[in-house]
């Protein structure tokens, strides 16, 4: 039977992000107070697990590093028909960038043990640096195929998918055990259902801490993170709109003043 890894990352509700308010000192987005919500891609990494479970049969384990309320979107997950939910929560794993962010996770992941794929997000919906799902995979030694919007072969140990580029997409074949990113595109995630409810009501969740993961502190969360955001500043960008009358050659000519005026042009 398959054994997937799903990534989950609970972020603050869309809806709450207007009140979000940076911590002064940490630098880094509040989540104990805060609505959180299962991060948007993640559904669709989390729906390809379930269609593959459906179809061929598979083994669903999702893991999120977070704080205790997090434990509610592992729950959601559960659910939505994972088999095993582990919450890895600790307060040393606070305050983590990417980096540390994927070692957790590649720490849970080996902890696991056997497994033939590990799905992530393209990205998240708060920190968006698209770089945990190919970190992860250096740190758990396996191959990666990020962006995907497509599984196209899914049989036996290697799977052949589509993957954005720019303007269209590549075909990759990739042999298992890989880490592979997922796009919006890859399909519609589904909706909790009652019976699947209903049915959660009997998965307890596992939480591991610093010590079930066997890291050291200060190798994780805001200790074990190389970049630290030291300042996060909103742009406002200012566009005026001004109208030129006139014919078009007198519109030429008021333009040309006005980038020499504005020293964009000589
Ligand atoms: C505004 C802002 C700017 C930031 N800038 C940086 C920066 O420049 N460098 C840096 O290293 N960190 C940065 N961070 C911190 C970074 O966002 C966090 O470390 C975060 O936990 C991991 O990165 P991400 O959200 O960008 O993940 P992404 O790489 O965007 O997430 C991709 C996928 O990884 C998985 N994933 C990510 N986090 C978790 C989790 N906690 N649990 C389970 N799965 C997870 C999910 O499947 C997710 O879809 C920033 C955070 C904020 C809010």
């Amino acid at each position: 039977m398959l054994r997937i890894i799903v990534c989950v990352k609970a972020v603050p509700e869309s809806k709450a992000a207007e009140s979000l308010k940076i911590d002064p000192v940490t630098k880094s987005l509040p989540r104990l107070d805060i609505p959180l919500e299962i991060n948007p891609l993640d559904r669709n990494a989390l729906e390809v697990a379930l269609q593959l479970k459906e179809g061929s049969g598979a083994h669903i384990t999702v893991i999120s590093m977070g704080p205790p309320p997090a434990g509610d979107i592992v729950k959601e997950c559960l659910a939505l028909g994972a088999d095993k939910g582990i919450l890895l929560s600790d307060p040393a794993f606070a305050g983590a960038d990417a980096y540390a962010t994927a070692l957790t996770l590649a720490k849970a992941v080996k902890k696991i043990g056997e497994v033939d794929v590990v799905l992530c997000g393209r990205a998240s919906s708060d920190g968006a640096t698209e770089w945990v799902g190919p970190e992860l995979a250096v740190f758990v030694d396996m191959p990666i195929v990020t962006m995907v919007r497509e599984f196209v072969k899914t049989d036996g140990k290697n799977w052949v998918v589509k993957a954005d580029i720019e303007n269209g997409y590549r075909l990759v074949q990739a042999a298992l055990p890989t880490v592979f990113t997922v796009t919006q595109d890859a399909n519609t995630p589904r909706t909790l259902s009652f019976s699947g409810i209903i049915k959660s009501r009997k998965k307890e969740i596992t939480t591991w801490g610093l010590n079930d993961l066997g890291v050291l502190e200060d190798s994780v969360g805001l200790k074990g993170s190389p970049t630290i955001v030291s300042k996060l500043a909103y742009v406002e960008s200012k566009r005026e709109c001004e109208f030129i009358d006139g014919t078009l050659e007198e519109k030429v000519d008021q333009l040309i003043n006005k980038l020499v005026e504005a020293g964009v042009a000589s």
